[in-house]
């Protein structure tokens, strides 16, 4: 776990809003589920899944509750529906950290920050086409170029299951060629050996039974209208039959975007799929739902690589230098704040010299100084600090005006 410091801090909240921006102007809403959950939440979704079965902070609370910090939102969502029952469709999109016990690397976390969308109570294939655009259209807004969409169809959940059937009696023959993960894995879920990057999981993989050949008429049609609608948008994927996803809970379409410059290992911006059922595994009424998370590390780490999105240092307009004694820079900073200006000051009743280096060290446009000569007369200096020649004595009540123009005057703006 880390600490999010400036101006990487600023990034992360400037890559919030455009998220938000983006799914908002398709009428999604904001929900802020609680961290933490009661621990079955996400066991009862996600019981063969590394991410619930290996990786979550769980623990017993005071109340005695056995609760989880959650390892994902979607489940959380979904508990939220249950309970509070918005209409349907309810479209809602969330931000906020996630908690794995992960071996930590680059771009993976201990805690680690997502934004993503969900959808409850569709089941037409164009709202699959809507939130795979989504998400295209957001890593488009952020400057990414090279993102790759992959996409898949689990069919129905008895589509699933005879291929998951199927899956395992071929993993199975060949047990002994498999890594010792992918053995381990095979156990608990044979979908998820598809998964496996080892190299010697590689030829076994190639050879095992292919999910076209198990879908019901249904779940065909769901996934070429799916492909059809991509199309019309103009958005290029590609067919990837090995993708699978990591929680248990996905029917019909899934989907992933990949990072072009990143590492194949771990090069998930984020996905998603369709999850028809879990709402009823919580205890609700049968609902289709439809979402996808993306992470925003290794999001951030693909606009680092394409040099896009850059971090911004933010620029304070005015730096407030008083050698009268302090109050003049209390009421100064106050009023220039008022005014919808940024203004920082220095404390402590610093010698003249140490307040303009602090100024200089600030990144402020101007500085404003006041000494006694300026406090008898009513008067204020702005200094330009980018042309440090530049100054100017004006009349405290002329402040606000003269400001602005020295800001937006090209000796200043030029420089920001
Ligand atoms: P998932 O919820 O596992 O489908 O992950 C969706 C996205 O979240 C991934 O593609 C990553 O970008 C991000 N992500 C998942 N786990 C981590 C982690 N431990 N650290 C950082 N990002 C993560």
């Amino acid at each position: 776990m880390r600490d999010v410091m400036a101006p990487e801090s600023g990034r992360w909240r400037r890559f919030v809003q455009v998220f938000a921006e983006t799914v908002e102007a398709a009428g999604y809403q904001q929900i802020i589920p609680p961290l933490l959950e009661d621990i079955g939440v996400f066991t009862r979704v996600g019981e063969a899944t590394d991410v619930v079965s290996k990786e979550m902070y769980d623990f017993v609370d005071k109340g005695d509750r056995h609760v989880a910090l959650r390892p994902e939102q979607t489940a959380s969502v979904c508990r939220a529906f249950v309970q509070h029952r918005p209409t349907l469709p309810w479209k809602t999109w969330y931000t906020g950290p996630n908690f794995r016990y992960e071996k930590p690397q680059r771009g993976r976390f201990r805690q680690f920050d997502q934004v993503g969308i969900e959808v409850l109570g569709v089941t037409d294939p164009d709202l699959d086409v809507e939130v795979i655009a989504l998400g295209w259209n957001f890593f488009a807004a952020l400057g990414l170029r090279r993102v790759e969409l992959k996409i898949n169809s689990l069919g129905e959940p008895s589509d699933r299951l005879r291929y998951t059937e199927a899956l395992a009696r071929h993993f199975d023959r060949h047990r002994s060629e498999l890594s010792e993960d992918a053995q381990t894995t095979l156990t608990r879920n044979p979908l998820r050996v598809l998964d496996s990057k080892r190299v010697e999981d590689g030829p076994i993989i190639a050879a095992a039974p292919r999910i076209d050949d198990f879908y019901s008429d249904e779940a065909a049609t769901h996934f070429r209208r799916v492909c059809d609608g991509l199309d019309d948008l103009g958005i290029p994927y590609i067919r990837d039959e090995r993708l699978v996803r990591g929680l248990d809970y996905y029917r019909f379409t899934t989907f992933e975007y990949a990072g072009g410059t990143l590492d194949s290992a771990q090069n998930a911006l984020g996905g998603g799929g369709r999850y028809d059922g879990l709402v009823e595994e919580l205890g609700g009424p049968p609902t289709a739902g439809i979402g996808f998370a993306l992470g925003l590390d290794r999001t951030l780490i693909a606009c680092d690589d394409e040099a896009v999105f850059p971090t911004l240092d933010s620029v304070l307009d005015v730096f407030v230098v008083d050698t009268t004694g302090g109050r003049e820079a209390l009421l100064l900073t106050d009023e220039i704040r008022r005014a919808g200006l940024t203004a920082d000051r220095a404390f402590d009743g610093r010698s003249m010299k140490s307040q303009m280096k602090a100024a200089d060290r600030s990144g402020a446009r101007v500085a404003l100084i006041v000494g006694s000569d300026e406090l008898a007369t009513g008067m204020v200096v702005i200094r330009d600090l980018r042309h440090g020649a530049e100054q100017m004595v004006v009349p405290r009540s002329d402040l606000e005006v003269r400001l602005r123009q020295q800001l937006s005057s090209p000796s200043t703006k030029d420089q920001s």
